[in-house]
């Protein structure tokens, strides 16, 4: 099993947390400090597994495409290649995509994909008033968005020293116009809540990015402000999304709004530049290596596990055992980082070890709530 090193969330949150500001923090006596918190662990064992699920993330090293070419006579708009990140980065780039193919535009417009970056963009184009139908091999429930744990948090999706200084600058305006327009989502509606993160500080490379303000309440724990028994932990709070309940909202709203979803495989550009609709939106994700020929474009599997849901965990973890999130359909286990892995059942080594590393993890806490 390869591993993707810097790019996974354990080292890419402990290396962020270790060199971003900690406001007001690092001591064990700062002014916000609250002692001694218990919290209920969870409750790990291989009977309490509710499903088990491996995802392709569509990772890109060089970083998502968003861009605008000519196809015949029409405008096709890519935005595809979110590798760990396309929950979070979902509604930044779909804004950004939708910003470099609507101008000047008048008439229907066609969205290829009906993951998280097809509905946000096919929204996103209603939004500004324009009529879309999204063309989808699969629909949700049968997407690798569907399968995204759902943290809200840009790691895992290029390679520091392959992105150019414009690419940066997308990446930091969609994870500007993502923040924002994800809070302004929070309820159960969307499925979508702010939640205290604890996290396994480790050592690994610098955080890439200004990611700063993505942090809130970033600071550095006391031993006896956590139950962990891990040695250094840091705390911030982040927005978790339930991808089932979020993507079907979003396709109950593109509905409301007008917007036809059709069931279609596409084999070559040729056949989109026969649609009718003279702006195509393409958020095939994975599907683009095949569709357009990106071969910078690979799969990263991950495996989670995911257990009896338990209404009483209301935080999330990430470290070395690999990383929980709790969810109302579930609490999620993850996971491996698998990079060019396109097998999509389940190993059950990997579950197996999975498991037995939050098992360790929770059974070693020092004090129960
Ligand atoms: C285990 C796991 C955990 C993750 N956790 C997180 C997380 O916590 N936070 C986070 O932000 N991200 C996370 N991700 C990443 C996230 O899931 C992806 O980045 C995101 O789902 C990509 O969305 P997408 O819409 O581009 O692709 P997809 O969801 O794969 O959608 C692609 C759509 O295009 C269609 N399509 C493809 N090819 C064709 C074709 N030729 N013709 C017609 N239709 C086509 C598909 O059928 C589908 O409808 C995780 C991923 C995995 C696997």
């Amino acid at each position: 099993m390869i591993r993707l090193g810097a790019m996974d969330r354990r080292s890419f949150l402990g290396s962020a947390a270790a060199t971003l500001t900690l406001p007001g923090c690092v001591t064990t006596s700062g002014r916000t400090a609250v002692r001694n918190i218990c919290l209920p662990p969870v409750h790990v064992a291989a009977d309490r597994v509710i499903r088990t699920v491996a995802g392709l993330r569509p990772y890109r090293a060089a970083g998502f495409v968003v861009r605008a070419e000519a196809l015949g006579g029409k405008r096709l708009v890519h935005n595809y290649g979110h590798g760990g990140a396309g929950i979070t980065l979902s509604w930044g780039t779909s804004k950004l995509a939708a910003m470099l193919g609507l101008p000047g535009h008048r008439g229907p417009v066609a969205v290829i994909g009906a993951g998280v970056m097809g509905l946000t963009t096919a929204r996103l184009v209603q939004e500004a008033g324009f009529p879309v139908t999204i063309y989808a091999r699969a629909l949700t429930p049968d997407t690798t968005s569907n399968i995204a744990g759902g943290q809200w948090s840009p790691f895992g999706h290029y390679r520091d020293d392959l992105v150019t200084p414009e690419w940066r600058a997308q990446f930091a305006a969609a994870l500007d116009y993502s923040w924002r327009r994800f809070q302004i989502m929070v309820g159960d509606d969307y499925g979508i809540r702010w939640l205290p993160t604890y996290t396994e500080t480790g050592g690994g490379p610098p955080a890439p990015a200004p990611l700063d303000a993505y942090h809130p309440g970033l600071r550095r724990l006391a031993p006896d402000e956590h139950p962990f028994p891990i040695e250094q932990v840091t705390r911030f709070d982040t927005m978790y999304v339930e991808t089932g309940r979020f993507l079907r909202q979003l396709t109950r709203d593109v509905q409301l709004a007008g917007g036809m979803i059709r069931v279609r495989d596409f084999s070559a550009p040729a056949e989109l530049a026969a649609l009718p609709e003279r702006l195509i939106f393409n958020c095939t994700g994975l599907g683009s290596r095949a569709l357009f020929g990106d071969t910078g474009l690979e799969p990263v599997r991950g495996q989670l596990a995911i257990l009896l849901p338990q209404p009483e965990v209301r935080y999330a973890f990430t470290g070395q055992a690999g990383y929980m999130f709790p969810r109302a359909d579930g609490i999620v286990l993850g996971g491996t980082f698998e990079r060019g892995v396109w097998e999509m059942t389940p190993e059950p080594d990997a579950i197996a070890g999975i498991i037995a590393s939050h098992r360790r993890l929770f059974g070693g806490f020092r004090c129960t709530a």
